[in-house]
């Protein structure tokens, strides 16, 4: 089987977790601040913020931001269900914006008309796949009516636009460790930004409450326990070791699809003007005739051994949002098409170009 992805492991983690097992410090120890700082630094932000996935992180993102009943957060459309369901768990609302077909991310324009007609707390924009959203714009719209922004950068580990990486652009970014993302710790997150106060926020709410900054414990807000443990730490500074490799390997992967399925009819992902994407996953658009058999398609690559599957949720067509009545037929025409037509294939690292190559000729042969 074509695994959609693998995460890249070896023995240079199982020592890291060895020591660490043997070091009787499992949690609130060297590593996690080791890890933070690693991470921090190379995405360009003074503070990092480790916590047990990127769930939490978002969650405690919108918390620091002072995100509650009554609040309302422009989020886009189109993304794994964890980026709308925190909006909620905070006793907000989410406001859903269509997003753009091309990136499959939050349509800026979309967000203006948005703004315009609600007040919001937070606008949460997503890199989908690692791509980069419009941030230049994003950014613009939400300083005009003075709301920030927070980045989920689940997937985006690593990608930049104009010499700037995703996770620096909001007021906050949020960093997923999950086995299908850039790098992994099996479970794991990260909260990143410039603001000391926000951080520490974070670091309150992640641990029970705990001032991070009094020498003496004093628990100043009921928090939660959302903590990294030291071997999932561990596994991420050996993973932060290998992360330009590992994108390296995955862009390269995607040039060779783009060659591939240059002369058909299915549309490859594409990157805005100044930006550069990590393919966390490699999304195409299977052509509109096609996209009805696309759950056929799906069991038949599977049957002939590459697994694919479909790019991410319309969280509003979603059980839970549309019985709250978040969706209306025609206010997300965008979310709608891309959501029928996208198929996620294989790509990791380590992937070869005969692999590329089968899982080319199977899709084409299962249209
Ligand atoms: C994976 C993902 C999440 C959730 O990350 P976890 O670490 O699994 O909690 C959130 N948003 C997006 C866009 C994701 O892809």
């Amino acid at each position: 089987m074509i695994r959609l992805t693998v995460p890249a492991l070896d023995e240079s983690e199982v020592q890291a977790v060895r020591e660490v097992l043997l070091s009787g410090y499992l949690v609130q120890g060297g590593k996690v601040a080791d890890f933070e700082r690693v991470v921090a630094g190379y995405i360009g932000t003074k503070q990092g913020v480790a916590v047990a996935n990127c769930t939490a992180a978002l969650h405690l993102a919108l918390l620091a931001l002072g995100v509650g009943r009554g609040d309302r957060v422009a989020v886009t459309a189109y993304s794994w269900p964890a980026t709308a369901n925190v909006i909620v768990l905070c006793g907000a609302e989410p406001v859903f914006v269509d997003i753009d077909r091309v990136t499959f991310n939050m349509d800026p324009d979309e967000l203006d008309r948005v703004l315009r007609r609600v007040h919001v707390k937070a606008v949460l924009p997503v890199h989908a796949f690692g791509g980069m959203a419009d941030m230049p714009r994003i950014i613009a719209i939400a300083a005009e009516h003075g709301v920030p922004v927070v980045e989920d950068a689940a997937c985006a580990l690593g990608a930049e636009m104009l010499g700037r990486k995703a996770g620096t652009w909001g007021a906050i970014g949020c960093f997923s460790f999950h086995p299908r993302k850039a790098i992994t710790t099996g479970e794991g997150g990260m909260i990143t930004t410039d603001d000391l106060p926000l951080a520490n926020a974070c670091r309150a709410l992640r641990n029970h409450g705990l001032d991070p900054e009094c020498a003496a414990p004093d628990f100043i807000i009921p928090g939660f326990n959302l903590r990294l443990t030291e071997f999932q730490a561990a596994i991420g500074l050996i993973q932060m070791d290998k992360m330009p490799a590992l994108a390296t390997s995955r862009q390269c992967e995607a040039q060779i699809y783009d060659r591939l399925l240059a002369d058909s009819e299915i549309q490859q992902p594409s990157v805005l003007a100044g930006a550069t994407h990590v393919y966390q996953s490699y999304v195409v658009q299977l052509p509109p005739a096609v996209s009805a058999r696309r759950g056929e398609i799906i069991k038949r690559l599977k049957e002939r051994g590459v697994e694919t599957t479909i790019g991410t949720y319309h969280m509003p067509a979603t059980t839970y949002f549309r019985q709250q009545g978040y969706y209306r037929p025609g206010a997300f025409p965008a979310t709608d098409d891309v959501s029928a037509r996208a198929l996620s294939l294989p790509v990791f690292f380590g992937m070869t170009m005969e692999q590329q190559q089968v899982v080319v000729t199977e899709l084409m042969d299962a249209m």
